[in-house]
């Protein structure tokens, strides 16, 4: 929801530039919804981890939220340098490095055979999987495709899984039907 009020859908395209929906550092701390371990082990269960596979068991430590919180502020570095077509520091790189050594084990239910997370899926766990989808984003076959909302006022960040590679905007509900709209009332004060 924005601060008008109203209700859009924003698919981000990417967990680590999800991740970045849950709050962070300065003016983003309003938003912020990892006020508790748990409160952020549930907003887990609803992203897009779980639309690979469903996240049933998520424990995440104070420790862990720390880590995931740190790790977050870092994408509020990283992810705007990549839309800006610049590289990130040295140090964000290290930290995205760092983090990467454990991600959720996906196993087969043997018995409906459907894929799961092997349960408990830890904060550590969950770190790494961020921390990997980011680092995709910075280099290899998915870089170069972050982006920002083209609307002046919009600085939302997605990774554009277009064919083309050019989506503009955040979301068409959103920036891009206020941008058709304005566009259509310039010609017609123009005809
Ligand atoms: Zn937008």
């Amino acid at each position: 929801m924005n601060a008008q009020g109203e209700r859009y859908r924003f698919d981000p395209g990417s967990l680590s530039l999800e991740l970045m929906l849950t709050g962070g550092p300065g003016p983003y701390e309003r938003y912020e919804i990892a006020h508790t371990p748990s409160g952020l082990a549930e907003w887990f269960t609803g992203s897009r981890l779980a639309l690979t596979a469903p996240l049933t068991d998520v424990r995440i430590r104070p420790s862990e939220l720390a880590a995931l919180k740190e790790l977050r502020d870092a994408l509020y570095r990283v992810a705007p340098a990549l839309a800006r077509g610049e590289a990130p520091s040295e140090e964000d790189l290290v930290l995205l490095n760092d983090a990467t050594a454990a991600t959720p084990r996906p196993v087969i239910d043997p018995e409906t055979r459907r894929l799961t997370w092997a349960p408990p899926v830890t904060g550590k766990q969950l770190l790494g999987a961020v921390a990997r989808d980011a680092i995709g984003l910075v280099a290899g076959e998915r870089s170069g495709r972050v982006r920002e909302c083209s609307a002046d006022d919009c600085h939302l960040l997605f990774f554009d899984t277009s064919r083309s590679g050019n989506r503009r905007w955040c979301s068409m509900e959103r920036c891009g039907n206020r941008a058709k709209i304005r566009a259509y009332r310039a010609r017609a004060e123009t005809a």
